[in-house]
């Protein structure tokens, strides 16, 4: 099973972290806690799903605009095409975690 970021129902907007079977497709069905049924972007390839930053100390030595970008893949649970490298890098340097 995957989990991802926490999703906000677009019906009744409850916020919750929705799972759902590995897929290759970009969307995946899922259903809030109130039973409404919508569709929710799926990373592919390197996932992010439940990263942390490890290692503040060295994160805090990347450039202001990596640390931003980072951050906001982290919290969107997304890496976009040209981040890929990055977040590999820092996962391989154990400044950011994924379980
Ligand atoms: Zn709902």
């Amino acid at each position: 099973m995957y989990s991802i970021a926490s999703v906000k129902c677009p019906i009744c907007g409850v916020e919750f972290r929705p799972t759902f079977r590995s897929s290759n497709r970009e969307e995946a069905e899922v259903t809030c806690p109130n039973g409404h049924i919508f569709t929710v972007f799926v990373p592919s390839g390197d996932s992010v799903f439940d990263c942390e930053i490890r290692d503040w100390e060295r994160f805090g030595l990347l450039p202001q605009a990596t640390q931003q970008a980072v951050l906001e893949v982290i919290y969107s649970g997304k890496v976009p095409n040209e981040l890929q490298s990055l977040m590999r890098r820092l996962k391989e340097a154990g400044i950011v975690v994924c379980t």
